[in-house]
C-alpha cells in the first residue's frame, strides 16, 4: 500500500475536518499518517483529533489555549505548540510529504511558503495565499521542485480537465459559479441583507469567510486570480459562468473548440481525495452523480452591476503587483466587519474598492513587501 505522511494546517475547519474524513475513507487503500494538525481556537476538537490520529505536533494559534491543550494532551505523544512558530513547525516536519494548506485567509501564507521551502508537496485549499502572493508562490513551487495540487473544487476540475492534454493549447477556462444565495436579486434587494441570509449557501457548507465571499461573488473573483496563477492563463481567458446546480465544477475550452468538463456531486471530499491520491483515482464512498435525477443543468452570465467584487478582482489581477494583496486584505477586513454587523452587505465591495483606489502598487513584491502591505491596510484604522 502506498504510504504518505501529511500535515493538515487548519484541521478544525470545514476543509480540515473533511480532509480527516477522507483519510478515514481511504483506510485500506492508501496509508495516510497525519503528522500534524492545527487550529486557531477550537481546542476541544483539536484534542479529539489528536487522540484519534496521534499526530507528532498539534499547533494552536492562541498562546493560552495552547497551554490548556498541552495539559489535556499530557498523556499523549503529541507535542503542543503555539503561535506562528508552532504553525511553521507543523508545516515543515521532516517526515511530512504533503501539506494541506486549509487555514482561511492571509494567515495561511507564511506557513505554506515555509512548507514549500521545506520541499513539501502542497494540497492547496487556501486561495488567499495565491491571490495575495501569486508570482512569489509559483516561483517558490518551481524553485523547490514540489507539486502543487489544487483543492478548490473549480481548480481541481480544471486540473483534471487538463490531464492528458499536456500541450496546454487552452483557448479559455470556464470557471463555474453557483451564484450564491442572492442570485437574481437587484442591488436594492441587497441593502438590508443580514449576515444570517448571507451565511445560507444553497449548495455548499463552508467556513463563514468563504460563505460571505460566495454571496458577494468575491470568492469567484479570488478564484479567477487563483486560476491565473495555477494554470498560467490571462485574466481575459477566464470566463465566469453561473451554474446554479454546482455539478459541473469548471471546464476548459481548447483551441479546437472542444470543451472538457469535470462533473461530480458538490462535495469537497472529491477534490481533497484527488489531491491525496493523485495521479490515482481511488474508490470513494461519497454520493454518486445521477444526471437523470438532477434532470437539468442551467447556465447564466454573472450580474457584474450587482456583484461588483467580480470586476474588482479582475481589475486587481490586471494591475498585478501588490494590488491583489491590497484587495485581499481589504476584503478580509470588510467580511469581518460585516460578520460583526458593522457594515452592510453592499458596503463590502465599496470598502474594497476604496482601499484599492488608494493603494500604491509595488511591482514584483517580495514576501516582506506583501506582509507589509497587508499589515499597513489592517492597521490603517480600518
Ligand atoms: P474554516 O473557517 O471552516 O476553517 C479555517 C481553519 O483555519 C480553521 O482550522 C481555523 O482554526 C484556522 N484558522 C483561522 N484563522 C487562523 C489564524 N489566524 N491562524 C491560524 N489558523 C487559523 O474555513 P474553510 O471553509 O475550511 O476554508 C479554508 C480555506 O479553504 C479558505 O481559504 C477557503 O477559501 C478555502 N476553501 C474552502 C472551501 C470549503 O468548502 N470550505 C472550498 C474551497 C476552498
Ligand atoms: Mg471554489
Amino acid at each position: 500500500m502506498v504510504k504518505i505522511n501529511i500535515s493538515i494546517l487548519g484541521s478544525t475547519g470545514s476543509i480540515g475536518t473533511q480532509a480527516l474524513e477522507v483519510v478515514d475513507d481511504l483506510k485500506g487503500i492508501k496509508d495516510i499518517t497525519v503528522k500534524s494538525i492545527s487550529g486557531n481556537k477550537n481546542i476541544k476538537l483539536l484534542e479529539m483529533q489528536a487522540r484519534k490520529y496521534n499526530p507528532s505536533i498539534v499547533a494552536v494559534s492562541d498562546e493560552s489555549l495552547a497551554k490548556e491543550l498541552k495539559i489535556k494532551l499530557s498523556d499523549t505523544n503529541s507535542k503542543v505548540l503555539s503561535g506562528e512558530c508552532g504553525l511553521i513547525e507543523a508545516a515543515t516536519i521532516e517526515s511530512v510529504d504533503m501539506v494541506l494548506s486549509s487555514i482561511v485567509g492571509f494567515a495561511g501564507l507564511v506557513p505554506t511558503v515555509k512548507a514549500i521551502e521545506a520541499k513539501k508537496d502542497i494540497a492547496l485549499a487556501n486561495k488567499e495565499t495565491l491571490v495575495t502572493a501569486g508570482k512569489l508562490f509559483m516561483d517558490k513551487i518551481k524553485e523547490n521542485g514540489v507539486r502543487l495540487l489544487p483543492v478548490d473544487s473549480e481548480h481541481s476540475a480544471i486540473f483534471q480537465c487538463l490531464e492528458g492534454n499536456r500541450e496546454r493549447n487552452i483557448r479559455k477556462i470556464l470557471l463555474t459559479a453557483s451564484g450564491g444565495p442572492f442570485f437574481g436579486l437587484e442591488r436594492e434587494d441587497l441593502v438590508n441583507i443580514k449576515k444570517e441570509d448571507a451565511l445560507k449557501h444553497p449548495n455548499w457548507s463552508m467556513g463563514a469567510k468563504i460563505t460571505i465571499d460566495s454571496a458577494t461573488l468575491m470568492n469567484k473573483g479570488l478564484e479567477i486570480l487563483e486560476a491565473k496563477w495555477l494554470f498560467g492563463v490571462d485574466i481575459d481567458d477566464i470566463e465566469v459562468v453561473v451554474h446554479r446546480e454546482s455539478i459541473i465544477h469548471s471546464m476548459v475550452e481548447y483551441e479546437d473548440l472542444s470543451v472538457i468538463a469535470q462533473l461530480s456531486m458538490p462535495s469537497m471530499k472529491h477534490p481533497i481525495q484527488f489531491a491525496f491520491t493523485y495521479p490515482k483515482r481511488e474508490a470513494s464512498p461519497d454520493e454518486r452523480l445521477s444526471l437523470a435525477d438532477i434532470g437539468r443543468l442551467t447556465f447564466f452570465k454573472p450580474d457584474r452591476d450587482v456583484f461588483k467584487c467580480l470586476s474588482l478582482a479582475e481589475y486587481a489581477g490586471r494591475v498585478g503587483g501588490t494590488m491583489p494583496t491590497a484587495m485581499n486584505a481589504a476584503n478580509e477586513i470588510a467580511v469581518a466587519k460585516f460578520l460583526r454587523d458593522e457594515i452592510g452587505f453592499l458596503e463590502i465591495a465599496e470598502f474594497v474598492e476604496s482601499v484599492m483606489s488608494k493603494h500604491k502598487v509595488i511591482e514584483n513584491p517580495s514576501l516582506e513587501d506583501i506582509l507589509s502591505v497587508n499589515n499597513e491596510i489592517r492597521n490603517s484604522g480600518n
